[in-house]
């Protein structure tokens, strides 16, 4: 198996797409303030961020090629912070198939409540947590990105791969190959009948 690396690129901060009043801000990449919705049980703040890819996210047969997108909302909840979600991820990928290069967008719902890190329950129930006004996204972006990279993509439903024999893109050209290979390894079977 392959393993993809992400490049150490952190060129793109978190940026805000619009001047909503009652828009997160983050403070830092993937590090909201949420010290006004701590204790506020029905407040709550709109998502709407893009975030650098994970410096050190190893995803299999994949590669994110750009920021990720995070647009949702906030909620301050009586357990403590509930995030509600899409999480979008430009990925690279290639055909299972026939190894074309694909490059499609995956996206993916997330719903997590963060509790506070002091809050007794917290270690009953171990999960996110938020402390000293910050929530961190880090651990919450990579839980929900790895399991939504699709195990195999194809360029098409009915892409017909490599040629096994030759190598050659049997969607672009007809080596003929297989045609030779079913005559000789199977014309034993050609006049062979199973009862009915
Ligand atoms: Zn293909
Ligand atoms: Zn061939």
């Amino acid at each position: 198996m392959l393993e993809w690396r992400l490049p150490a690129s952190r060129a793109c901060a978190a940026v805000r797409l619009d001047s909503y009043p009652m828009l997160m801000t983050a403070v830092d990449d993937r590090i909201l303030n949420v010290a006004d919705l701590i204790d506020r049980p029905g407040a709550s703040r709109r998502l709407d961020l893009l975030l650098t890819a994970l410096d050190d996210l190893q995803l299999q047969l994949a590669e994110v090629t750009g920021p990720l997108e995070l647009s949702g909302v906030v909620e301050s909840v009586v357990d403590g912070l509930l995030v509600r979600a899409t999480l979008t991820a430009p990925l690279r990928m290639s055909c299972a198939r026939c190894l074309v290069a694909l490059t499609e967008p995956v996206e993916t719902d997330v719903v997590e409540l963060f509790a506070a890190a002091d809050d007794p329950h917290a270690e009953l129930e171990p999960g996110y947590t938020y402390a000293n006004g910050v929530l961190d996204l880090d651990a919450l972006l990579r839980d929900a990105l790895v399991p939504a990279v699709p195990l195999r993509s194809l360029c098409t439903e009915d892409c017909r791969g490599l040629c096994p024999e030759c190598g050659s893109d049997r969607n672009e050209s007809v080596c003929g190959c297989m045609e030779n290979t079913t005559d000789s390894r199977w014309a034993a079977l050609e006049g062979l009948r199973l009862p009915d």
